[in-house]
């Protein structure tokens, strides 16, 4: 499985700082997002609750 970034879909294990966490709404889904979009706190959306946040 390729990790990507959810909110832009760029491959983040190229990327030296990226996060990864569980959906904070349904907890079962990663959440995977690189550091740019971190910063610029781009919405992320989980693909199984749909939930999105900052
Ligand atoms: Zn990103
Ligand atoms: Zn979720």
């Amino acid at each position: 499985m390729v990790m990507k970034c959810v909110s832009c879909k760029k491959k983040v294990e190229t990327e030296n700082y990226w996060v990864r966490f569980p959906c904070p709404a349904c907890g079962e889904e990663e959440i995977i997002r690189c550091e740019k979009c971190r910063k610029l706190t781009v919405k992320y959306k989980c693909q199984k609750c749909k939930f999105e946040g900052p």
